[in-house]
């Protein structure tokens, strides 16, 4: 467990630790998971537009970066990839979008593209947000296995310093009602080091 000081401290490397760094997560790789694998696809489900500002992400309303736009991604990609997720064996399909807030017609319109990816049992995580409790019990029903997050529960003090400047305040739920809503969901977590959301 890596607590606030420890957290402080690896943002605060200077490029010389990097190599430590970088030996000392070789060595938890190694040791949890030994020399595995798994692979996954992601699907931008909907991209860029995003209101919020997160300094590391291509799609925050402050970023120039070129990247494609849209709000939807189209069927047939989205099913497409799905297809290879099946055919290849791979682990899981991750969809994202960006943005962290949902109209329910949309986690509805969601929830039916999931029903159809599950006719194979893919496994099936998303970024999604913060899903209102609703909205999670409907991903939930979908069959949806995982949502992702970057931020875990057990890191809510290191989060609510450290991540305050990457989400806006726009009100609604804090970082803590959502990770219960999603736990009340029956969801397992995900915890992703470059997920979006
Ligand atoms: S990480 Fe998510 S919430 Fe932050 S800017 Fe990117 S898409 Fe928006």
């Amino acid at each position: 467990m890596i607590n606030r000081q420890a957290a402080l401290e690896i943002l605060n490397a200077n490029a010389d630790s990097l190599p430590n760094l970088i030996e000392q997560a070789y060595q938890l790789r190694t040791k949890y998971k030994g020399n595995r694998v798994s692979i996954q696809l992601l699907t931008n489900v909907r991209s860029g537009n995003c209101t919020q500002n997160c300094a590391y992400c291509a799609q925050s309303r402050d970023s120039a970066a070129p990247i494609e736009k849209y709000r939807y991604v189209e069927d047939k990609k989205l099913y497409g990839d799905n297809d290879l997720v099946d055919e290849m064996h791979l682990a899981r399909h991750c969809i994202g979008l960006s943005g962290i807030r949902f109209a329910d017609d949309d986690i509805e319109k969601l929830a039916e593209r999931i029903r159809k990816m599950k006719k194979n049992d893919t496994q099936i995580c998303c970024s999604i947000g913060f899903p209102t409790e609703k909205q999670a019990l409907i991903l939930k029903e979908a069959g949806l296995n995982r949502i992702n997050h970057n931020l875990k529960k057990t890191l809510f003090k290191v989060a609510d310093s450290i991540f305050a400047s990457g989400y806006l305040t726009e009100g609604g739920q804090s970082l803590e009602e959502t990770f219960r809503t999603i736990e009340a969901a029956g969801f397992t977590w995900q915890v992703e080091s470059e997920s979006s959301h």
